[in-house]
């Protein structure tokens, strides 16, 4: 090789290439053809199409042939700590049966599922289990991924405020043990637990506002009073971090516009004016629909759930689509969120998607809500959520056209590439594929 030679292939040294057909950014507007994304180490340098953009002699090529290029997935509202019933085959027993540190394996295990599946950030939205909050196992979660020790995705993790008889405090039977101190309750008691979860490293803080589907409580119910969201609210943030609040009703979303959180989680009972008050807010919102479909109902039911939660669930459910048509309609915020658990599977995560579209948004707007209004909504939009240089390397290739037909989201063997922070963790192009798992979401039964 002559100097010259050497020296244009010095030029690519350090440098990614990945090639597809077209490419979605996240921005939402035109999709580029034939595009080109050139990253150095994390983050992307260059976006643009063949034509415009020279790719550097000596540079790592990826090409992804007809895929389309798209920003890595968000899901906003995930439970990748839920109990491994796959032993016990009911949820209430595996509580019980499954020590939190086998359950820690668990939990990075339905990480990657989602991971192999293109959601490259995973917002967790936490456990409590029999023996106290799982935020420390969540946090070790998150913390052996980002050290390398464990492939995943990146992982924001919660801590539970528990206010007694909330909905969290009744994710446990109603007669089981509690240790003094697993509840809080006035305002000095949730922002005690605030700074503890804090310490733990949490990056939310999660607050109940209203009941929810768990066996022995209504999901119209106040958790809490103003006074304690609003120091649970004050307390979170005077530690820079965000909160996320669940709520099923038109009150509670009042509650959470006045107190100023972060998110609000859930589209259960709305009405117009509460809808309207959301929306002058400008406050995200996480529909979590894939939690409420026939589907899940009908996993929830095998694995253990309670007649009267499934009667709940089945009566929510056309509320919910109608919440999310409202929502939509008048313009709120909203970003992906689905509430996988147990239900219906790990990994299925952009089936919320397709639900988005059946119930009126365009593709378009359904892939923003799991991309660049998902990084939004957690406050990490300056490093991901859209294919833009400067940002992390984020990136998938889907075999095919999402914008024709989300459903292709949902299919593995479409999912070609997985790339987190410039690095990829799945590569289906590759002459040796690379993977993190090899099941197919679904194939692990939590039943046989
Ligand atoms: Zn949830």
């Amino acid at each position: 090789m002559d100097a010259a030679a050497q020296e244009a292939t010095s030029q690519g040294a350090g440098i990614t290439v990945v090639k597809g057909a077209r490419l979605i950014d996240g921005l939402g507007g035109n999709v580029l053809r034939d595009a080109v994304v050139l990253l150095s180490g994390k983050r992307i340098t260059r976006v643009g199409s063949v034509s415009e953009v020279a790719i550097p002699a000596g540079a790592k090529v990826i090409d992804a042939g007809q895929c389309t290029l798209m920003p890595g997935l968000i899901d906003g509202h995930v439970h990748v700590a839920a109990y491994n019933v796959v032993s016990f085959n009911n949820y209430r027993i595996a509580m019980y049966e499954v020590s939190p540190q086998l359950q820690s394996f668990y939990t990075l295990f339905h990480a990657q599922l989602c991971f192999e599946m293109g959601f490259t950030t995973l917002r967790d939205m936490g456990r409590n289990n029999a023996w106290a909050n799982f935020a420390t196992e969540l946090c070790a979660v998150r913390d052996a991924i980002n050290s390398g020790i464990v492939p995943g995705p990146r992982l924001l993790v919660s801590g539970r405020i528990m206010t007694t008889g909330s909905h969290h405090d009744m994710n446990l039977p109603r007669a089981a043990y509690r240790h003094p101190g697993y509840t809080a309750d006035g305002p000095w008691g949730v922002r005690t637990a605030a700074r503890e979860h804090i310490r733990t490293g949490v990056d939310i803080i999660k607050v109940c506002v209203t009941g929810g589907a768990s066996a022995d409580e209504e999901g119209d119910t106040r958790n809490l009073t103003q006074e304690e969201l609003d120091a649970a609210v004050d307390e979170a943030h005077g530690f820079h971090k965000p909160v996320a609040a669940h709520c099923w009703t038109a009150l509670s979303h009042r509650m959470c516009v006045q107190a100023g959180v972060d998110t609000i989680e859930h589209m259960v009972f709305t009405d117009d004016e509460s809808t309207r008050i959301v929306r002058e807010s400008g406050t995200p919102v996480s529909p979590t629909l894939l939690h409420r479909t026939d589907r899940a109902i009908e996993v929830r039911q095998r694995m253990g759930s309670p007649l009267n939660v499934l009667k709940k669930m089945r009566e929510i459910q056309p509320r919910c689509y109608e919440s999310f048509k409202r929502m939509h309609q008048a313009g709120v915020k909203i970003f992906m969120g689905t509430d996988i658990q147990y239900d219906p599977e790990m990994g299925s995560n952009s089936a919320e998607l397709e639900l988005y579209v059946a119930l009126g948004m365009s593709s378009m707007e359904a892939i923003m809500s799991a991309t660049r209004s998902a990084a939004q909504a957690m406050g990490i939009d300056a490093d991901t959520g859209t294919l833009e240089p400067g940002k992390f390397a984020d990136l998938i290739a889907v075999d095919g056209d999402p914008l024709h037909d989300i459903k292709i989201l949902q299919d593995r063997d479409r999912i070609r590439l997985v790339m987190k922070e410039g690095k990829p963790y799945v590569d289906k192009l590759a002459a040796a594929p690379l993977y993190v798992l090899h099941p197919q979401p679904g194939e692990r039964k939590m039943f046989e």
